[in-house]
């Protein structure tokens, strides 16, 4: 059976390496003439994450592992959350996704570089797959092309826009922990995300945020608010990058053209509502869609592994994108930050979020009336909209 995968970003390259060990012929498309460049993401993962990529792979690409984190809050609340091991990490990703995609050339797959996919057409029982540069018949596609999105909005109909994030690199020397991220969530920081800074090794910090609007205008207030916080100081800019976050959960289907075109990744939406964050989930996509031979069945997989908790992510997103500062700092003024902290700390997953979440609705449903009627309004203003 040939394939095509469409995008050698790491969901393509993990789904290639998966097929090629069913003993499938695998082509690659990359419309990049290297994978992993442009680099576009903050590179943040939980250390279960790597697991799915292969642990002894992606452990060389660690740039540095984190326990904890603080989170800067409207109103000048903090809540800092931590664990005694380590959870996350940040990884290289321009390596990460050259190597990656270079793997599985060597284990077989034809890496076609330079070589952007136009259209996809069937023909027959067959699909051609139009490049720029010559046509290829092959027996399934797997579109791994990200949130581009180019191929996919041909087949599904895109409700949501995603939001634009940026990533600058900074030498710059922090007063926080090492071990330790800094999560600055407001609507002046970004309308429906958050921002971060995250120490990287040898002297550099990696700044950041998403939103869907005046991206740069806000970058520059994170920059200010950090400094004048003491977070960081000295800021000469070493690199910058961007690309697109989703944070509207999945499309309702994975697979079109009778099975015959199969989405995997951030093309599928696979990331979670509450960051963004693709590589656990995409990661989980490319395994599920390497084992499933139905579209059918590599949508109620993933699903079932995944559906719980998107759903949990999902509504959680909702309500934060309708609480105003003013509601969340009215919030965090009624409840104790402490209590707060020691809930995130101890039942906080990276990736599987929706413990937390419940974990936080029985504590908010506990609170004094005034902060469970805000949530409400939330809910009921998200459920409307
Ligand atoms: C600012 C920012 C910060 C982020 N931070 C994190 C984070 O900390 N943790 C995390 O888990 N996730 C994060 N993400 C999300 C993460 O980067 C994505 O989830 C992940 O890259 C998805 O991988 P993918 O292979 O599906 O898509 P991509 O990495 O986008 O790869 C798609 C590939 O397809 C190629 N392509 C597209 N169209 C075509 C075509 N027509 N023909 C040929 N090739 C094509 C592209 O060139 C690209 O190489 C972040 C994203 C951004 C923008």
């Amino acid at each position: 059976m040939k394939i095509a995968v469409v995008g050698a970003g790491p969901i393509g390259s993990l789904l290639s390496l998966r097929l090629l060990q069913k003993n499938k012929e695998v082509v690659v498309f990359e419309e990049d003439e290297e994978p992993g460049i442009p680099a576009h993401c903050a590179g943040v993962v939980s250390l279960k994450t790597l697991r799915i990529y292969d642990l002894s792979f992606s452990q060389r690409f660690i740039l540095n592992r984190f326990r904890g984190a603080y989170i800067f809050l409207p109103g000048g609340h903090v809540l800092h959350v931590a664990r005694r091991e380590y959870v996350a990490c940040v990884i290289d990703r321009v390596s990460f996704d050259r190597e990656l995609s270079f793997l599985a050339e060597k284990k077989g797959a034809a890496l076609m570089l330079g070589t952007r996919v136009e259209d996809l057409l069937l023909n027959r029982s067959k699909v051609l797959v139009k490049t720029g540069k010559r046509d290829f018949c092959v027996d399934k596609v797997y579109l791994c092309e990200g949130l581009s999105r180019t191929l996919t909005k041909k087949l599904a109909s895109l409700k949501h826009r995603p939001l634009v994030g940026v990533n600058i690199d900074l030498e710059a020397s922090t007063s926080f922990p090492e071990d330790h991220v800094c999560v600055f969530i407001s609507k002046k920081v970004s309308d429906r995300l958050f921002a971060w800074l995250i120490p990287l090794n040898g002297g550099l910090v990696r700044l950041g945020l998403a939103a869907s609007s005046n991206v740069a205008k806000r970058l520059s207030y994170v920059i200010k608010y950090a400094t004048a916080k003491g977070l960081i100081d000295s800021l000469r800019k070493i690199s910058e990058s961007a690309g697109l976050v989703n944070v509207d959960g999945p499309l309702p289907r994975f697979s079109f053209l009778g099975d015959r075109v199969i989405v995997v990744g951030d093309a599928a939406g696979q990331n979670k509502p509450t960051t963004g964050g693709g590589l656990y989930y995409g990661g989980l996509g490319a395994l599920l869609a390497s084992q499933t031979t139905s579209g059918r069945d590599y949508e109620k997989a993933w699903w079932s592994v995944c559906g719980r908790d998107i759903k949990f992510m999902s509504i959680f997103r909702r309500v934060l994108d309708n609480l105003s500062d003013r509601d969340l700092e009215e919030m965090l003024k009624r409840i104790d930050l402490e209590e707060l902290s020691q809930l995130f700390s101890f039942r906080a997953d990276f990736d599987r979020q929706s413990l937390v979440m419940r974990s936080l609705m029985d504590y908010l449903a506990r609170q004094p009336l005034g902060s469970l009627l805000l949530i409400l309004k939330s809910l009921i203003v998200s459920l409307l909209a």
